[in-house]
């Protein structure tokens, strides 16, 4: 058998059967197609949740559904904006509603634990508004069993954390757009995909306390990044995201009741050999 935690790589019987006999958690990660400055891919924000979600399913009973590559739209504030070239957005009921689909999907298979793993700001109205319909629709159908968990990635580095990445404070995730947190990462997980000698050298972005429609784009840099990225280091992305993978796995089996959050687990290869 094939060893895989992608939904993708399964077969319709080997996700049929794990779906029986495991009741994984099917995690699905979800960002955007957005301009993460000069330095670092447009895929940026559902390629680290994709990575996080794989690795969680090493630790905890998961099965990983392909990412949704497109979101909701970037905001100035926290994604530099739609004026961007390449930033590429849905409306926000059509994330919703895509949601929604997918949702009702999972469940007509048998999914009855779903975790959305989000790693776009601007997604999470919308995607608690898709798990809500979907929710309520499942109960009209008379599936009340169904347990879904959103989350947002970097809400889970401890204090401790951000003080050792951010010793001269911490800008806060908005800003932290393209900066140092998502650089890091992305020099750990993808270091050939980092354009290094193209990190802005812009200082921190300063927004009035209101929003202004159509956007007011010399509030935002130039460079689409909202503070320094200067400091970030492949040291400080793999403290990251090592403690995102342990801390979300720890929440997730806590949440669903299931095994692990500790060790990292052969289980899904040991359940699949053997047995029919
Ligand atoms: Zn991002
Ligand atoms: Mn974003």
């Amino acid at each position: 058998m094939v060893k895989t935690n992608l939904m993708a790589e399964l077969t319709w019987t080997e996700y049929q059967e794990r779906l029986e006999r495991e009741n994984p958690i099917v995690m699905l990660p979800v960002g955007a197609l957005e301009q993460h400055g000069p330095h670092l891919p447009m895929g940026t924000d559902h390629m680290i949740p994709m990575a996080i979600s794989r690795r969680v399913a090493e630790r905890i009973p998961a099965i990983v559904a392909p990412p949704f590559n497109y979101g909701y739209k970037s905001q100035p504030k926290m994604g530099g904006g739609q004026h961007f070239c390449g930033t590429t957005s849905l409306d926000g009921h059509s994330l919703s509603r895509i949601l929604r689909d997918v949702l009702m999907e999972f469940a007509r298979h048998g999914a009855r634990r779903v975790a959305v793993i989000d790693g776009h700001y601007e997604n999470s109205m919308f995607l608690t508004e898709g798990i809500d319909l979907a929710m309520r629709e499942l109960r009209y159908d008379g599936v009340r069993n169904m347990k879904i968990v959103r989350l947002e990635y970097w809400d889970f580095a401890t204090e401790k954390t951000l003080a050792k990445v951010f010793p001269d404070g911490f800008p806060g995730h908005a800003l932290e757009h393209a900066a140092v947190m998502e650089t890091s990462i992305s020099l750990y997980l993808h270091p050939e995909l980092v354009r290094v000698n193209k990190i802005p050298k812009d200082p921190p972005a300063n927004f009035p306390a209101y929003d202004v429609y159509p956007t007011n784009t010399s509030w935002v840099p130039p460079s689409g990044v909202l503070s320094p990225a200067g400091a970030a280091t492949r040291d400080k992305g793999k403290f990251l995201f090592e403690e995102y993978v342990a801390t979300i796995s720890v929440a997730l089996a806590k949440e669903f009741g299931t095994r692990g959050g500790k060790t990292a687990g052969k289980r899904a290869g040991r359940k699949g050999k053997g047995k029919k």
